[in-house]
């Protein structure tokens, strides 16, 4: 049996005639930016997060680097994150010359941990638009926190709320793996000044391409997208700021009209996929071998972007399950205070020991709506297989 990670052919076969239907609609149209898909999509999206503004962009990157050129992050100044994520969030706070301050992980949810966040802080000089703290030797002002609600859980939202509002900061929340995930009820991307959501295929709303989401409840900092992402022109042809040019296509947004539609019942897929998981690991009895996903008791809707299990020997257990036509994959392998190109960054293995630690065990399992169980029975029993081996 082949059981891949991800399977958006099965996908694909399910929604093509609507999907042919509606690009088809577009290429006739002669309308391809910024049309009436786009802004239909990005009224749809507002209200489902449940905020007021919504602004279409090329790539859940540029929607991270755009909300980090809106709040105006200049050269030094810290954007305190997590290291356990994909590389654009923290390279749009590079980019800007900025500095993204890492802080260690939850063990448990691998989320940003809300401690090591307030002890960053702890003792810094409050100012207006930020605090000042002394870090690695030299002065910065910490304007900012990113949080990342990774694999469809959302991070400690209360708590990081509590902490911005103490110490002036802006939130971010990098939402691009957890579109309709809650937080006591609230959905993410609603909670600080930014929220952003990715469309790349993989995450739970994907189109067949990049694209990406900012969202606001703030009229100016939304306004501030809109100008942003058309080179920072407020009038055509008059530039306000120095922008960039990242739209969301009107291609794309009407495949992701189509898609929107199932959201909501591909969540619930995923969560019984999840849910089977945890039913068949129990059954086999693998606790010794096996951490299954922990969901945090406010984390009251997760939306399951990823089933990562943390296991002894992974890296023979991975190839182990490749022989055998099961596709995994390792989110993520390196906490990003280790990449090569944040060298400068002045980061030394060990500083941040739970991400070390944890980014050596992480396993992602086959998981998307359309998982059979069958496939499942298939994955859980091989694992059984390779520790009965041990
Ligand atoms: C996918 C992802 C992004 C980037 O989104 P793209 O659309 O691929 O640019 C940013 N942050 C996280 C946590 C992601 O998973």
């Amino acid at each position: 049996m082949q059981v891949p990670q991800i399977d958006l052919k099965r996908e694909y076969k399910f929604i093509e005639e609507e999907v042919k239907k509606a690009t088809e609609k577009v290429m006739a149209s002669g309308y391809y930016i910024l049309g009436p898909h786009v802004k239909e999509l990005e009224e749809k999206i507002a209200s489902y997060t449940g905020v007021r503004f919504a602004k279409g962009v090329a790539s859940g990157s540029d929607a991270l680097l755009l909300t980090q050129m809106a709040i105006g992050i200049k050269k030094n100044e810290g954007v305190i994150t997590t290291p356990f994520t994909f590389f654009a969030t923290a390279s749009a706070v590079y980019r800007r010359g900025g500095i993204p301050v890492f802080v260690d992980i939850d063990e448990k949810t691998y989320n940003i941990s809300p401690d090591s966040i307030e002890k960053v802080l702890e003792g810094g000089r409050k100012e207006k638009d930020g605090t000042i703290i002394k870090h690695k030797g030299k002065e910065i002002k910490i304007r900012a926190i990113i949080p990342v609600h990774l694999f469809g859980q959302s991070a400690e939202m209360d708590r990081i709320m509590d902490i911005a509002k103490r110490y002036n900061l802006m939130v971010v929340e990098d939402a691009a793996q957890s579109i309709g995930a809650e937080f006591d009820g609230k959905r993410v991307a609603s909670f600080g000044d930014f929220g952003i959501y990715s469309f790349f295929p993989t995450k739970n709303l994907g189109t067949y391409g990049d694209g990406g989401m900012v969202l606001t409840d703030d009229e100016d900092l939304d306004q501030m997208i809109n100008i942003l992402r058309v080179h920072g022109a407020s009038r055509k042809y008059h530039h306000t700021y120095v922008g960039i040019n990242s739209r969301l296509d009107e291609i794309h947004a009407a495949i992701l009209l189509v898609k929107f539609k199932y959201l909501e019942e591909f969540t619930k897929k995923r969560a019984e996929r999840a849910a089977y998981y945890m039913k068949l690991f129990k059954d086999f009895d693998l606790s010794e071998f096996v951490e299954l996903p922990y969901v945090h008791k406010k984390a009251t809707r997760h939306v399951w972007n990823q089933f990562v299990i943390k296991v002894e020997k992974r890296d023979e257990l991975k190839s182990f399950l490749k022989e055998k036509g099961i596709g995994t994959n390792i989110y993520y392998p390196m906490g990003l205070h280790m990449q090569k190109c944040f060298e400068d960054l002045g980061y030394k293995e060990g500083e941040l020991p739970i991400t070390d630690k944890v980014s050596r065990k992480v396993l992602a399992l086959p998981m998307h709506p359309f998982l059979r169980d069958d496939e499942q029975e298939y994955v859980v029993e091989k694992i059984r297989e390779f520790y009965n081996g041990v």
